[in-house]
């Protein structure tokens, strides 16, 4: 499995987050990908010029068409932050009813898929390989529908043979296609802080940079092949579940042997562990606050699954991994659907006899 050459991390700027008046139009140049406006073409070709840098320039603040499909725990604030931000929705769900504050707030409802494919961008934030496999290459699906030259982008985590899949049959379909992934739970979706890994044709990337702005505080290129930020989101949802795992073991121990787990979160995260994944997840296993789930235990262990199946591609053993999708396993089997993914914790607290952490 190649995928291509090694990524580079270049941090994109943060853009300053403004209000827009909805509705508003920009002429955009080529480098959008979208039509330019006759005029330019009647117009000496230097004031050309200098309008195709002003449009390039100001692409950041053009309001999109924009379809949004998965309006689960993230994609709802996801979807509200992009209508906040003044871009035309039209929002799916498979269950309608999800669509009504979205509605509510100004969106338009789709209630196909295709409906929802009709802009010159359309996001997915769906599950997981086998929703994301029907929404987008089934019948009447987004490959179907979106026209040439708009732009899939795909945000859920998902596998890297699906990226593939993904990419292959946009770009048959003239259609562009970026894989942006995310780092952050429901809250940081609701509050505009994601971290959005992204991968895919630069012209793409930069077109939809505002929409990014309208969802994360920070976007990380990883090169052209979409493929790459699939990986980079597995094998960063790795080492969240190995914190989780670490944390559960810790905190069993102390707690056992008669240590405040809350104590031993707050001086192990002001000083050598001060990172949000310590922070957050120490809090939540601390205090055992398993649901609602925010990242549900089985989207959990489907990362795993998909983590190990690209290990195995590329011939990565990952024992921690294999280890993990034991501990999830463990957990779905015992009634743990409907828990959070952190809730993997209490199994270390259960081989150590205790019947939760923090309880002796
Ligand atoms: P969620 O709350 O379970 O929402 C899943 C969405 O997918 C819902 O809109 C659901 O529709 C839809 N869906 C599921 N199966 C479907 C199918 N067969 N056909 C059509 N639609 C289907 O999940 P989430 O927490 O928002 O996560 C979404 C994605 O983001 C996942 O890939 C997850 O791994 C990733 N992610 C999650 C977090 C987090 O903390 N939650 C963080 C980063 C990334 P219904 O409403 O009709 O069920």
């Amino acid at each position: 499995m190649n995928l291509g050459p090694v990524p580079q991390v270049v941090a994109a700027r943060p853009r300053p987050r403004q209000p827009r008046r909805r509705g508003r139009r920009i002429l955009a140049g080529p480098a959008t990908g979208r039509p330019g406006p006759p005029k330019v073409a009647l117009i000496p070709a230097c004031i050309g010029r200098i309008i195709g840098q002003w449009a390039v320039a100001s692409a950041e603040v053009h309001d999109m068409k924009v379809g949004f499909i998965g309006l689960g725990n993230m994609g709802a604030g996801m979807a509200t932050n992009l209508l906040r931000a003044g871009h035309e929705m039209t929002v799916f769900n498979r269950n309608a009813e999800k669509r009504r504050p979205l509605i509510d707030l100004g969106a338009r409802a789709a209630e196909t898929v295709a409906q929802a494919c009709t802009g010159e961008v359309v996001i997915t934030m769906l599950a997981d390989d086998s929703a994301l496999r029907r929404v987008a290459l089934g019948e009447d699906g987004i490959v179907d529908k979106l026209r040439q030259g708009a732009t899939h982008i795909s945000m859920s985590t998902v596998s890297v043979e699906l990226t593939r899949d993904l990419t292959q049959a946009h770009e048959q379909a003239g259609q562009r296609f970026v894989a942006a992934p995310v780092f952050g739970r429901p809250e940081m979706a609701a509050a505009a802080k994601l971290y959005i890994v992204v991968a895919g044709a630069p012209a793409a990337i930069e077109f939809c940079q505002p929409l990014f702005a309208a969802m994360g505080q920070r976007t990380f290129p990883f090169g052209t092949e979409p493929a790459a930020a699939s990986l980079v989101k597995l094998a960063g949802n790795f080492m969240i579940a190995a914190t989780i795992e670490t944390l559960g073991e810790a905190l069993s121990l102390v707690g056992k042997g008669g240590i405040e787990p809350g104590t031993f979160v707050e001086l192990l995260t002001s000083t050598l562990f001060p990172a949000p994944a310590y922070r957050i997840y120490g809090a939540l296993i601390s205090q055992s606050e398993f649901r609602p789930a925010g990242f549900a235990a089985p989207l959990g262990h489907k990362d795993v699954r998909l983590l190990l199946a690209a290990a195995e591609s590329l011939r990565v053993p990952m024992p921690i991994g294999s280890l993990l999708n034991d501990r999830f396993l463990r957990l779905l089997a015992q009634g743990g659907e409907s828990l959070d993914w952190s809730a993997i914790s209490q199994l270390a607290a259960a081989d150590a006899g205790l019947p939760r952490i923090g309880r002796s």
